[in-house]
């Protein structure tokens, strides 16, 4: 099983003299399904007048498709209310005759009246408690597309009730459509009920929305999951995204609620750690929990004391102060927001001009940090003029990106954020393709991997400028390695490289640590011009060091794009002349291609006819071999 836990930190060193503040990026993947708990679940539909038409037949479509996602021996209960409360469907087990009673009666519903928010949701979270026996698990779903205006209407109180419910097993989702409900109210119900919040701009997502949310709930495999962290003494702890942190002494706790199989929630952590003696070492640790045990994963960080100059020149991991800024730029967003709703959009500019100076200051020349930093000042500028339509794609989109959620707010699983995360790192890599060299994006699982990339493309760009170029996405891969040894499952693999593949047209080559299921050392995924390569298939075959096999990985992969049809895996050289065609792609036969070196005439011919430029060619040839033979020199 892969690690459930995955720990960055943006820098190792700590000020000697002032405190100093550490940023963690942690990502928490859940692990596949075994057996999924029971479900009790609660829809809760708002009829009121303006509901009628498209809006509530859509409504009722997406209720019935949730229904029919049920098992037979979950529970659930449908709640209709406008003036008053009706409940539909007393909680109850969704077999086949109620299934077929929910459906009779979901078709007869129809709109009118006003909208007793506050009650019908209320009646919908004590059906949902009926059928909590046996450790289900209580989802209670609230549509709505207008204000709270019956019944009780004060948000901190509607809010402290979704929290008290949660802790009673009783979790809250929520979904607005349209233009005229409380954003703020519903989403603060969804965070402080440990649920998702959905916004509908049209009624055309409705269905979705309900059956994707049920989808959701079926699909828990972690409920109530919580990432622990024990701190040096004096430290403490904040994160940007909305998760409940409790701290008891040196330890802090941040409540993750439910987590969905195969999700990959990411969040900022913020330690804050006391000044300390130059040179003396303090760690944290941190795992992650929950009741059931189904996660496991733990990390220990550990940082030193530096003076100001030594803590000056360390440099900083990119990747994490991009995560860690756009986590911050969306809390400062929302936060904004909620300033110009209240008329105070000058002070909400502020907020967001303060941020985006903070963010130009430490961008250095980080061309994504400076995109966002801009951003963030044209936002200021125009707080002031948002309607009431932006202020809900706003919360919706913040929500989103705090609650790592895709664009269209269902929760990302490996392969989506997989593919975010290599969009995001690509764009500031690759400029636009060059025709003349073998173009290389490598994504890698973790530092080591990176290292050898980094070695080996150094040492081809070196030998050709012209004939190589590759750029590296750090980390990009590591949700979905298995580790050194493991077999990454082939659903993984086809999940890796349809998440590379929507990263742009260069080739793409993961290296992985684990195991390829057939034991082969690279597979070739044509359609999506990427190449898994397993590292541990080399190091367990091969006499020759890593470094050569990356770099002679990275050109036979990089050709292969080129030109189409040629197969390195198909020997064609049957009287084994030692070129760098003959042999297959195993560790034998690549060991045979490094120790070749060259390309015989008639190979020459075959590349020279497919647009390569031959000699530069030839030049990278020869320079891994001279990898394969002077590791020394590469390894200092
Ligand atoms: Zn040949």
């Amino acid at each position: 099983m892969p690690r459930s836990l995955h720990v960055r930190v943006d820098r190792r060193l700590l000020h000697a003299e002032a405190r100093s503040r550490r940023h963690l990026r942690v990502d928490v993947v859940a692990p596949r399904r075994q057996r999924r708990a029971g479900l009790s679940l609660g829809l809760v539909l708002d009829c009121s007048g303006s509901m009628a038409g498209a809006k509530l037949n859509l409504a009722r479509e997406g209720a019935i498709r949730a229904v029919q996602a049920l098992r037979l021996d979950d529970q659930m209960s449908v709640v209709a209310y406008s003036d008053e409360v009706q409940v539909l469907i007393r909680s109850g087990a969704a077999d086949e005759p109620a299934r077929r009673v929910a459906e009779q009666r979901l078709r007869q519903l129809e709109a009118g009246g006003n909208t007793d928010l506050c009650g019908g949701w209320l009646r919908g979270c004590e059906q949902v408690g009926l059928g909590l026996e046996g450790r289900r698990l209580g989802r209670c779903l609230l549509l709505t597309d207008g204000l709270a205006n019956l019944g009780i209407t004060d948000r901190r109180t509607i809010v402290g009730h979704a929290a008290e419910l949660r802790s009673r097993g009783v979790t809250t989702s929520t979904l607005g459509v349209g233009r005229d409900f409380d954003e703020v109210l519903l989403r603060e119900m969804a965070e402080a009920g440990g649920g998702n919040f959905y916004f509908a701009e049209g009624a055309s997502q409705l269905a979705d929305f309900i059956a994707g949310e049920t989808g959701e709930a079926i699909r828990v495999v972690a409920r109530d999951a919580a990432l622990v962290l024990d701190l040096p003494e004096g430290a403490s702890l904040t994160s940007p995204n909305p998760f409940r942190v409790r701290t008891e002494q040196t330890r802090s706790v941040v409540e993750l609620g439910d987590l969905v199989e195969d999700q990959v929630l990411s969040l900022v952590v913020t330690v804050e750690i006391p000044a300390g003696t130059a040179g003396e070492r303090v760690a944290a640790q941190c795992w992650l929990w929950d009741p059931g045990g189904v996660l496991e994963g733990s990390a220990e960080l550990e940082f030193r004391y530096a003076d100001q100059g030594e803590y000056r020149a360390e440099a900083r991991d990119r990747d994490v102060d991009r995560e860690v800024v756009e986590a911050y730029a969306a809390a400062a967003r929302r936060h904004a927001a909620e300033l110009a709703r209240e008329g105070r959009a000058e002070k909400g500019r502020e907020v967001l001009a303060k941020l985006a100076a903070e963010v130009r200051r430490h961008a250095g020349d980080d061309p994504p940090l400076l995109a966002l930093a801009g951003e963030l000042e044209k936002e200021a500028a125009r707080l002031a003029q948002m309607d009431s339509l932006e202020y809900k794609r706003l919360e919706f989109a913040t929500f989103g990106t705090l609650r790592s959620k895709g664009e269209d707010g269902m929760t990302l699983g490996t392969v989506g954020f997989t593919s975010r995360t290599l969009n995001l790192m690509m764009q500031a890599h690759l400029s636009g393709p060059d025709r003349t060299a073998v173009r290389v994006a490598a994504v890698t699982a973790d530092k080591e991997s990176t290292r050898l990339v980094e070695s080996a493309g150094q040492a081809l760009t070196a030998a050709d400028a012209r004939a190589f170029a590759y750029s590296v996405v750090d980390g990009g891969a590591r949700i979905l390695d298995s580790g050194p040894g493991v077999a990454l499952s082939r659903d993984d693999e086809l999940g890796l490289a349809y998440a590379m593949a929507t990263t742009g047209d260069a080739v793409k080559v993961a290296f992985v640590r684990g195991l390829l299921e057939d034991g082969a050392a690279a597979h070739w995924h044509a359609k999506e011009s990427a190449a898994i390569v397993s590292l541990s298939a080399w190091n367990e075959a091969a006499a020759a060091p890593a470094e050569a096999f990356v770099a002679c990985e990275m050109v036979l992969q990089g050709l292969r794009q080129r030109c189409p049809g040629w197969d390195p895996s198909v020997p064609s050289h049957p009287d084994a002349r030692k070129c760098w065609g003959d042999s297959g792609d195993g560790p034998a036969g690549i060991e045979g291609k490094i120790r070749a070196g060259d390309l015989c005439p008639s190979c020459r011919q075959f590349f020279g006819a497919a647009g390569i430029d031959v000699p530069g060619l030839v030049s990278l040839v020869a320079r891994v071999r001279e990898l394969a033979e002077s590791p020394a020199a590469m390894r200092s």
